[in-house]
């Protein structure tokens, strides 16, 4: 019933909120009294190993309970909290909270996992990025390498050299990076090369199209082997089907996440679920 709800407000967004001016100078109004009211919650999607189901991480995605319009799609708010600097802040928040949950999930005896985060550009662009996610690891406790920074092809495009110097920094810290949306943007196969990179996330729309269109099948199967050779982590994003993942398993595509395993949780849910995972039941 909650689901039904969300969805239904979800369209209500993309069709209304943002196309009306008056009622998205009144969004922008209400994200900026957003964090200080509470409104945000992290939901948790897992990530399986697809070759022994085991459960190896989960993204942290945000969402907006908006007092008026019910749950916000961060499709809808992100880009605006973009263009208006909120999202210095509310970025921060996602850190911390996914932060310092997996550490109380760690703490609490459940299965140690990693928790991945979405950086947007001006976050990502942001001066002192590394010396405010090492101060967030202090203070939650977390390992670094239990905490996952997903950026996008655009973002690492952009003044390459200073993103390798970045990431590299990042990974010196023993800070996970991974490509996000993998095969939609331009980066450069040269580039790619050269950026410190532990994962590739192979876009949902190549997924989605699996099993309906031969091009689609030719590009997952070509971003997977390339992964491979080059010994990077590959995830494949927006599994829905049974069909989905035995192409993957024959693909040796080791990860997947998606609505055929969970879609996202709250962090009730996702709790019950790593019980079940400790005790061994799938
Ligand atoms: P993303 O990082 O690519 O996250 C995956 C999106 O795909 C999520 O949508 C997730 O709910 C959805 N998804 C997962 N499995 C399936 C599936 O099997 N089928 C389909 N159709 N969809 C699936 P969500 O949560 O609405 O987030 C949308 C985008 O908003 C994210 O895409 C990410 O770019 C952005 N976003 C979410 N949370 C944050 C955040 O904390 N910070 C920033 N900067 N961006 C965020
Ligand atoms: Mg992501
Ligand atoms: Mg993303
Ligand atoms: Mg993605």
């Amino acid at each position: 019933k909650e689901r039904e709800k969300g969805q239904r407000l979800y369209r209500h967004t993309r069709d209304e909120l943002m196309n009306d001016p008056l009622q998205r100078l009144e969004l922008e109004h209400d994200l900026r009294k957003a964090l200080e009211r509470e409104e945000f919650e992290l939901y948790y999607q897992p990530q399986y190993d697809i070759r022994n189901n085991r459960l190896i991480g989960m993204e942290a995605l945000i969402r907006w309970n908006h007092p008026k319009h019910g749950m916000i799609s961060p499709v809808q708010f992100i880009p605006l909290a973009e263009e208006t600097g909120l999202i210095v802040a509310i970025g921060e928040w996602v850190l911390r909270t996914a932060c310092s949950q997996n550490k109380r999930w760690q703490d609490s005896g459940l299965p140690t996992l990693i928790v991945s985060v979405n950086l947007s550009l001006r976050q990502f662009q942001k001066h002192n990025l590394v010396g405010d996610i090492l101060g967030i690891l202090r203070e939650s406790g977390l390992k670094p390498h239990y905490l996952e920074l997903e950026i996008t092809e655009s973002m690492a495009m952009d003044n390459v050299d200073r993103v390798i110097r970045k990431l590299n920094e990042l990974k010196y810290w023993g800070i996970r990076i991974s490509m996000d949306d993998f095969g939609t943007g331009y980066s450069s196969l040269h580039y790619l090369r050269k950026i410190p990179l532990h994962k590739l996330k192979i876009d949902q729309s190549f997924i989605r199209d699996l099993s309906t269109d031969p091009d689609s099948a030719a590009i997952v199967s070509t971003i997977i082997a390339m992964a491979n050779h080059l010994k990077l982590e590959v995830v494949a994003e927006g599994v829905e089907t049974e069909e989905d993942l035995r192409f993957l398993l024959q693909q040796n595509c080791a990860h997947g996440q998606g609505y055929f395993f969970s879609r996202p949780l709250p962090i009730g849910e996702f709790e019950r679920l790593l019980h079940r995972e400790r005790a061994g039941i799938r």
